[in-house]
């Protein structure tokens, strides 16, 4: 009698433990989630009436770059085509434009008459502001026309 009562006492003991852990685990994920919140970048595309086009472009941050790197789109003086830059460190340039050449798609001088409504947004950390992207038309690098539309394909992290 008295070890059954034991064997049942370790074994209520035993469950009560690992229903306190689910539990724990549960409420330290909901803090880790809450700590970290996903951090996903868009993919976008960019298309002119001319033929102009750049698919599939990776911008803001991802899960280990969000805090020091915004990818943005930038009209490539030099080259006449679309690069991606960094809105968080633009004296850097981009691997194929250097960066007195490069003028971000956020600056007036690129930006829409009618932009339309926000195709991704994104807020940058340390109160450095938001970056934002419209359906366009913006100034295309080919052509030089307020044409270019920009469109939402994904997701990266
Ligand atoms: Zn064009």
């Amino acid at each position: 009698m008295g070890r059954r009562r034991e064997r049942t006492t370790s074994h209520d003991a035993f469950f009560g433990h690992v229903r306190r852990c689910a539990i724990c685990a549960l409420i330290a994920v909901s803090l880790l989630a809450a700590a970290a919140p996903a951090r996903a970048g868009d993919i976008v595309s960019a298309s002119c009436p001319c033929g102009f086009q750049r698919q599939g472009m990776p911008i803001f941050g991802g899960f280990a770059t969000y805090k020091t790197s915004c990818l943005f789109p930038a009209l490539c003086r030099a080259t006449r085509t679309m690069v991606l830059g960094n809105l968080m460190d633009p004296a850097a340039g981009a691997k194929d434009c250097p960066a007195p050449e490069m003028v971000f798609y956020n600056d007036p001088s690129l930006a829409p008459e009618h932009p339309g409504r926000v195709v991704s947004s994104w807020n940058m950390p340390d109160a450095k502001g938001q970056a934002l992207l419209y359906e366009g038309g913006y100034v295309c690098p080919a052509c030089g026309r307020r044409t270019l539309r920009f469109r939402h394909v994904g997701f990266w992290d």
